[in-house]
């Protein structure tokens, strides 16, 4: 496995108007690394490992195809990212789970 590198007040996901984005294996933050919620630590690393099990280009071709099918439909862009099969597995168990102690070490939150 690639380890995970989270960096924080980035560029890319304030460009996207998003709280973080993974670009395995980078987790991007818009905040600093202090105002991080651990929900959303968590959030991003259940991407993090849907990215290892589906791999790389299948995760992405997947959620891109996803998306604009969704925005093809309709739906605003917000609702069209929450509406992504990733998305909504990501935030239904992000309360729901402990991260690994590798986890924890791999993204410096230990
Ligand atoms: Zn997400």
């Amino acid at each position: 496995l690639i380890a995970v590198r989270a960096r924080f007040s980035h560029w890319i996901p304030r460009g996207l108007g998003v709280k973080a984005i993974v670009l395995y294996p980078y987790m991007l933050f818009s905040a600093a690394r202090e105002e991080v919620e651990l929900s959303l630590w968590r959030h991003e690393m259940i991407h993090v490992r849907q990215v290892r099990h589906c791999g790389w280009l299948r995760f992405y071709g997947r959620y891109l195809a996803e998306y604009f099918t969704q925005r093809l439909g309709g739906k605003s862009a917000q609702q069209a990212s929450r509406d992504i099969s990733f998305e909504q597995d990501a935030y239904g168990m992000a309360n729901r789970i402990e991260l690994t102690e590798a986890e924890k070490k791999e993204t410096g939150l230990a």
